[in-house]
């Protein structure tokens, strides 16, 4: 939008700021208020003058410098405090806000003004309004407090006025209740809060002890501005004060009288009240008005009573409603206001006569008995026997009397003659010394308890009231028998209130939470919310207990130290007659042993029932795993024997079985091992191992099987080699074939990877594989005994779960630890950290493999000692490449009698013959030649047998099945001539 020029000009015009435009040489431009702050009649006295003639001596170097930055454009817009001289000489003080403008094509500046100068006259009398108002304030005899709303003293005025509470000082910014006794400060608090809702001003007198007297104050409250309420104080004379409280306010009957005339100046509202009157009303009145007596008579009276000879006076008085009524008068002088006044105390009779009547009744009424006695004495004034006086009906009843007539007057002596000297002594000391006595005392003959109270009303007497507290003092004992239990239960008790809090706890309590009785007092228990129930158990509980029903549950509950325990818990409410709830009472016991004994029940059921499960799963797996490899075995074999085949089809058959063999052979042995294991016959043997070379072996072994699943297969170059360490050979293979085997087993495409890496002193094995990966629930449970990740029955793996326990027992046994990182789909990951020790042995510096068919050593007279022939047959091919002239004996004898024929160099022999163990044969073998080598072999796998059999002096000992690799490793080691 666009404003032209004489729209601009207007607003300028009519700004109320002072407006300039001046170039340097010339103003331009003034508007009304410039104008009128330079004193000038019209613009015309102004433009076309030079801005400087105007402006201070003082300010002209400033106002030039503020100008030249403008003109030189280093800042938009200047400010400048200045002085202006105006046309009437007189100096005006501004603010200035200038900057450069084009007007009319030539740089020009615009100075818009501020007048200080009205400011700083506004400011002068505001300065002067406010002293005027703290002079006046001054000067009003009052103590005057700035109250906030909500009870802040924010100021204070005049404390020399009046005697001050406390120190000027200590009233400021506090609050009421801090300043003044509870009971003023909440009347000060009433005050306020009505001054606050009704608007309308307050008044309170109080009185207040300062320098050790009570001294007597008036305050007003008034509104003073929208959060502050004016509270004035003045202090009231004592005498008027003490006459308002004497007079005015006293609950006897008072009236003033003119002595002279006999007219009623004053009364008060008991006064009013008991006449009937009017305040108005009665202040009309004259005494004999009121007082029955004729004029003489009152004359006469109030004469005695002026000349003090009298004080009480009984009359007889009118009421408005013109009742008669019998009134006692005392009367007194006192001076007010200069004037002699007479001062009445209006005392009504009648109530005393009827009181009297009343008494009586409510003397025959008293529940508990009462009788009024006379002591008797004899010449030394000691007791000897009571009179009865006076019995109310109840002492009848309590005594088995008739009537009062057969008791009074006569004595407890000729009443009662087996009375005791030790009750008249009692009474008798009550009735002569004054002395109050009060006991409680059971009366066997009545079995009731009472409490006696004995009190002499004259000298000589005593009146002595029994109250039976049987009931009192029966619920008292069984109180006490509760006490006992409560504090004695061998569980925990809180009783708490309505609305839950505490009240009471036992010692027990205590015992079991550690928390101490004052410690809960008032508190919830839900501190001992262990956080296990959820809040529908805590709303049933209440809704439970608020319906008048018992509440029994168990809570797990923490104590005050952090720990947790559980308790079985019965929560009953307590009602009064009326059905109110009145307490609530928990009774608790521990059941922590209990509860730990249950869930290990559970637990061991429950491992129970899966095992049993598991039992099932491994039996039914079990016997497919030993079916499915023996039917082949039998099948392939009868096709073999029975049918025309070709060469190719025999092989291929013969593959078959050879595979079944082995996958039976895997399992059977795993199935020893484990429960090998399992009763603890396993041990850890420390070999020195060539871990590069074993893990070589290893990958040899497994290429094939993975190279038919057409997977890669890569043994990481990445370790240190050699590497000789000290460890259980067998088991550390064990556990890596193991491991290779199942990545191998389930894996279908990909690759299957292990390796070692030596870090210190620990071993870390890796094998992974991209197959079906194990899901992670079960990545934990794939570890134990006759587990699979998928135990459907149909599934398409050989296997019965074993193979990974029996890897994680060893390495156990060999103290180190296993652990799987697994992603189903992607592939598994399995690393083995076993701690090692390194050896300083270094493996023979050889290059050859074992399983090389070249033979490294020929030997030229062998004997295989084997009963059974197809394993004679077996062992004789497998050492053909190694011996010119292979024997064979079936038996012991057979073999003695062989080594006597042929100077035999090694031999093979089983175990179990049939005429002499392998032992015994071994023994005769080295009688004969100490230089045979002798190599056990045997179906006895374990490592113990093994172990014996070489303890026996078997130089090697190899288990059946083995295999050509077996028996080239043997020949290698035996040409090393190494004897493991
Ligand atoms: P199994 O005889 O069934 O192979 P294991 O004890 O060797 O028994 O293994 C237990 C289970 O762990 C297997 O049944 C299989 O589900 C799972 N498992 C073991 N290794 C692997 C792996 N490399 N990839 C996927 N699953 C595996």
């Amino acid at each position: 939008m666009q404003f032209n020029y004489s729209f601009l000009k207007n607003v300028l015009d009519i700004a109320p700021n002072p407006i300039f435009i001046y170039s340097t040489e010339q103003i331009i431009y003034v508007n009304e208020a410039a104008i009128k702050l330079m004193q000038a009649s019209n613009a015309n006295d102004l433009i076309g003058k030079n801005f400087a003639q105007y402006v201070h001596p003082d300010y002209i170097q400033i106002s030039a410098n503020d100008l030249k930055k403008l003109f030189e454009q280093q800042l938009p817009v200047v400010k400048s405090y200045l002085k202006i001289i105006t046309l009437n000489k007189s100096i005006a003080e501004v603010e200035v806000s200038a900057s450069l403008i084009d007007y009319n094509n030539k740089p020009a500046i615009i100075g818009i003004a501020n007048n200080l100068t009205e400011v700083k006259q506004l400011n002068q009398k505001l300065i002067e309004y406010e002293k005027k108002l703290a002079s006046i304030i001054n000067q009003i005899p009052h103590l005057l407090f700035v109250v906030t709303k909500d009870g802040y003293i924010k100021e204070f005025f005049n404390p020399h006025y009046l005697p001050l509470y406390k120190k000027p000082k200590e009233f400021l910014n506090k609050n009421i209740e801090e300043i003044f006794p509870a009971s003023l400060a909440e009347q000060i608090r009433t005050k306020i809060f009505a001054l606050n809702t009704t608007k309308q001003n307050q008044e309170l007198e109080y009185e207040l002890v300062i320098n050790n007297r009570e001294q007597y104050f008036k305050a007003y409250f008034i509104n003073f501005n929208e959060n502050e309420i004016l509270v004035s104080v003045l202090q009231l004379r004592n005498e008027d004060y003490i006459f308002k409280k004497l007079f005015v306010e006293s609950q006897s009957i008072k009236l003033l009288i003119n002595p002279e005339n006999g007219k009623i100046v004053n009364a008060n509202k008991a006064a009013c009240e008991f006449y009937g009157y009017s305040f108005d009303e009665i202040t009309q009145l004259n005494i004999n008005q009121i007082n029955i007596l004729s004029d003489d008579e009152i004359k006469k009276a109030m004469q005695l009573e002026k000349e003090n000879q009298c004080h009480f006076v009984n009359f007889k008085h009118r009421l408005k409603n013109g009742e008669i009524k019998e009134v006692e008068v005392y009367s007194g002088k006192i001076i007010l206001n200069n004037q002699e006044l007479l001062y009445s105390i209006i005392h009504d009779k009648t109530p005393v006569v009827e009181q009297e009547r009343k008494f009586q009744n409510l003397f025959d009424n008293l529940i508990e008995a009462y009788a009024l006695h006379e002591i008797i004495t004899d010449a030394t004034g000691q007791p000897i026997d009571y009179k009865y006086l006076e019995v109310n009906e109840a002492f009848l009843t309590f005594t088995g009397s008739k009537s009062k007539q057969d008791i009074i007057g006569k004595t407890v002596k000729e009443l009662w003659p087996n009375t005791e000297q030790y009750w008249i002594d009692i009474f008798g000391k009550v009735a002569l010394t004054g002395e109050r006595i009060s006991f409680e005392n059971y009366w066997q003959v009545l079995d009731r308890w009472y409490l006696v109270n004995a009190f002499s009303p004259k000298k000589g007497q005593f009146a002595v009231s029994f109250i039976d507290i049987t009931a009192l003092k029966k619920t008292e004992l069984q109180l006490k028998i509760y006490e006992r239990a409560f504090q004695n239960a061998p569980a925990s008790i809180i009783i708490t209130n309505p609305w839950g809090k505490i009240q009471y706890v036992n010692p027990f309590f205590t015992q079991i939470t550690g928390y101490h009785a004052q410690e809960v007092f008032n508190q919830n228990p839900s501190i001992l919310k262990s956080g296990y129930h959820n809040k529908d158990f805590y709303r049933n509980l209440w809704e439970t207990i608020l319906s008048g029903e018992t509440w029994i549950g168990e809570f797990y509950n923490k104590r005050k130290d952090g720990t947790y325990y559980w308790e079985n818990a019965r929560i009953s409410p307590i009602t009064n007659t009326k059905g109110e709830i009145t307490h609530f009472v928990a009774i608790k016991i521990d059941i922590t042993k209990q509860k730990q004994m249950q869930q290990a029940l559970i637990a061991a059921k429950e491992k129970a029932e899966q095992s049993e499960k598991l039992k099932t799963n491994f039996l039914a797996n079990m016997s497919h795993e030993i079916r499915t490899p023996l039917n082949a075995i039998m099948g392939f074999t009868e096709l073999l024997r029975n049918t025309p085949i070709t060469e190719e089809e025999k092989q291929e058959y013969l593959k078959v079985i050879a595979q079944s063999s082995n996958r039976l052979f895997n399992l059977i042995n795993d199935i020893l091992e484990i429960s090998k294991i399992e009763t603890g016959e396993i041990s850890v043997t420390k070999n020195i191992v060539e871990v590069d070379k074993e893990f070589d072996f290893i990958y040899q072994n497994l290429k094939l099987e993975a190279e038919e699943k057409k997977l890669s297969f890569f043994l990481n170059p990445t370790f240190p080699r050699p590497l000789t360490i000290e460890t259980d050979k067998s088991k550390l293979l064990s556990i890596v074939t193991n491991l290779v085997k199942n990545a191998i087993k389930y894996t279908h495409s990909g690759y299957v990877e292990f390796g070692y890496v030596l870090k210190g002193s620990i071993l870390e094995i890796n094998v992974k594989d991209t197959g079906i990966g194990i899901p992670k629930e079960k990545q934990n449970i794939i570890f134990e005994r006759f587990v699979q990740a998928d135990m459907r029955s149909n599934k398409p793996y050989e296997g019965v779960g074993l193979g990974l326990s029996i890897v994680k027992s060893y390495v156990e046994m060999l103290k180190g630890n296993i652990k799987v990182n697994s992603e189903v789909e992607k592939g598994s990951t399995f690393t083995v950290k076993i701690p090692v020790q390194l050896t300083a042995y270094q493996s023979i510096e050889n290059n050859e493999q074992e399983q090389l068919t070249k033979p490294l050593f020929q030997c030229t007279h062998l004997l295989i000692v084997e009963d059974d022939p197809s394993s004679g047959d077996l062992l004789t091919i497998f050492l053909q490449a190694y011996c010119k002239q292979i024997f064979r004996a079936q038996n012991a004898n057979e073999a003695l009698q062989i080594l006597q024929q042929h100077p035999i160099q090694i031999v093979f022999s089983d175990i179990k013959l049939p005429d002499m163990n392998g032992f015994d044969l071994l023994k005769e073998i080295k009688k004969h030649n100490p230089n045979i080598i002798v190599i056990g072999q045997s179906g006895f796998a374990m490592e113990d047998d093994i172990k014996a059999a070489l303890a026996e002096g078997f130089d090697f000992y190899i288990t059946k099945p083995f295999s050509q690799n077996t028996i080239n490793r043997l020949m290698n080691d035996i040409a090393k001539g190494i004897s493991k």
